[in-house]
């Protein structure tokens, strides 16, 4: 197959597997300028899905630059809220979301840390309206990416730079499963997989997780009613839709205040355009109380103090070692591919569909039931080969759910 068949078939995976978008139904999209020729593919294979209207905001990496660069100092508390009402105003009008990323890894890397962390924040802030219909799960959504020439070279350095964005490409089509005899099909089956594990994991009603590898001696509490999600899943809208492409990972929500140990990443994280490698953390009660990072532990730290909620978690994930993204053996840089390579954990917002009667509890209700809530959500990655993980049992009991990074339940 051809590059242009294969981006063919991955722009019609996104708009029929990944957001599912519905005949009569709006678009909004944002993308790189860099993804441009598959940016106009999805747009031609959403109207023949039957959206009325597909409406595009590009992103330029060289722009974000340009602020960070020459804007004066006060542009870092600012944030297009215009922008983002109208976002929330097209989700609460029933638009799908489209989210397509391929920026630069490392686009930030050289800037003050303290401007990166106040443009991230005024951001959160402006964004929370519309992010909380997409957490909540009311509209069908979908973030899938785009190889770009910057990602693409922090991805493969020794490469030249033709040659990193085709190996690139290749990768982002074969762990989405574009480069399948019939893709859509295939994710039919993959989202059956996924909800068998999930299945499996709702029956077992765990209060608790127990981690233990290099570094994590863990003891991750559970919300009561909490439910697994996988694979494909329905938004309140009635429309289903698979929310990351691609996807290996079933998680759920962690008890804010339930969580206790320590616990050490397994890849480096790319938060905002730096890189955050070796976090270790001390949780008590549910609440990050001491942490480290061997690079960008400013960052890290800024970050865990957004607010109340950055320094608990919102999300616990399981995906197996032997997943085909962590079988390519390619760190992407990106956390899309990389969190589902690996078990990962997320502190900040929790998703309120994976505990029972979360998106119709009030947010008062659903902290009380110990779902956390705040402006971010950073997922990173503690899974490897040396993870094994536990599943705790109403009656204390434990039996063994992972071993050396694979399911043994
Ligand atoms: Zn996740
Ligand atoms: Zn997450």
């Amino acid at each position: 197959m051809t590059h242009e068949d294969l981006l063919d078939r991955y722009a019609q995976l996104i708009v029929r597997s990944g957001v599912g978008v519905a005949p009569g139904q709006e678009l909004l999209m944002t993308a790189p300028v860099d993804a441009i020729p598959l940016v106009r593919r999805i747009i031609e294979h959403a109207y023949k899905a039957g959206a009325t209207l597909v409406t595009t905001l590009y992103g330029d990496d060289a722009a974000t630059l340009a602020r960070f660069k020459y804007a004066p100092d006060k542009s870092f508390d600012a944030a297009s809220g215009w922008l983002f009402d109208g976002m929330a105003n097209a989700f609460r009008a029933g638009a799908a979301r489209l989210a397509i990323i391929g920026e630069d890894p490392a686009l930030l890397s050289g800037q003050d840390p303290a401007k990166v962390t106040r443009a991230n924040r005024a951001r959160s802030r402006a964004y929370r309206p519309a992010l909380e219909l997409i957490t909540s799960h009311a509209i069908n959504w979908c973030v899938a990416s785009a190889a770009t020439p910057a990602w693409a070279r922090s991805v493969f350095p020794d490469l030249s730079a033709d040659a990193a964005l085709d190996r690139l490409w290749r990768a982002i089509f074969a762990c989405s499963r574009a480069d399948k005899a019939d893709p859509v099909q295939a994710w039919v089956e993959h989202s059956r997989n996924l909800r068998q594990r999930t299945d499996f994991l709702n029956a077992r009603r765990y209060k608790a997780l127990k981690y233990r590898g290099p570094g994590t001696d863990l003891v991750l509490g559970l919300v009561e009613g909490h439910i697994w999600k996988g694979g494909a899943s329905t938004a309140k809208n009635g429309i289903t839709c698979n929310p990351n492409i691609p996807s290996e990972e079933v998680f759920t929500m962690p008890h804010k205040d339930r969580v206790d140990g320590i616990l050490s990443s397994t890849k480096p994280l790319s938060y905002q355009g730096t890189f955050i490698e070796g976090i270790k953390v001390h949780f008590e009660a549910g609440r990050i109380v001491e942490s480290h990072a061997d690079k960008g532990a400013d960052i890290f730290a800024t970050m865990i103090a957004t607010d109340e909620g950055a320094a608990r978690l919102g999300e616990v994930a399981l995906v197996p070692h032997s997943s085909p993204i962590s079988a390519s053996g390619i760190v992407f840089n990106n956390t899309l591919f990389d969190e589902n390579a690996a078990s990962h954990i997320a502190v900040g917002q929790s998703y309120a569909d994976t505990m029972a009667n979360g998106g119709t509890m009030s947010a008062e209700e659903r902290a009380a039931a110990g779902a956390n809530s705040s402006l971010i959500h950073v997922d990173w990655m503690i899974g490897s080969s040396g993870l094994n993980v536990d599943g705790v049992l109403s009656d204390g009991k434990t039996e063994s759910l992972m071993r050396k990074g694979e399911w043994a339940a």
